[in-house]
């Protein structure tokens, strides 16, 4: 499958999906709290997800050097 090729984002909080969405006719979600329109914590998780990339990076790199 070809799916996570390509960028998704949801169509409730724009946050950017990179796990399994949610389909709701031709509208695709993060989550199913995002499809009934509650507000959901993807976004946040996301933030974190990058903070800890950004950390392991900035260390790989002081190794590197
Ligand atoms: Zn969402
Ligand atoms: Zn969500």
């Amino acid at each position: 499958m070809t799916w996570y090729d390509e960028m998704t984002w949801c169509d409730g909080c724009g946050v950017e999906i990179t796990w399994g969405p949610v389909l709701d006719g031709e509208r695709i979600y993060c989550c199913r709290d995002c499809s009934q329109g509650i507000l959901c914590a993807c976004g946040e998780r996301m933030e974190i997800d990058e903070d800890q990339r950004l950390g392991k990076g900035s260390h790989s790199l002081v190794d590197q050097f």
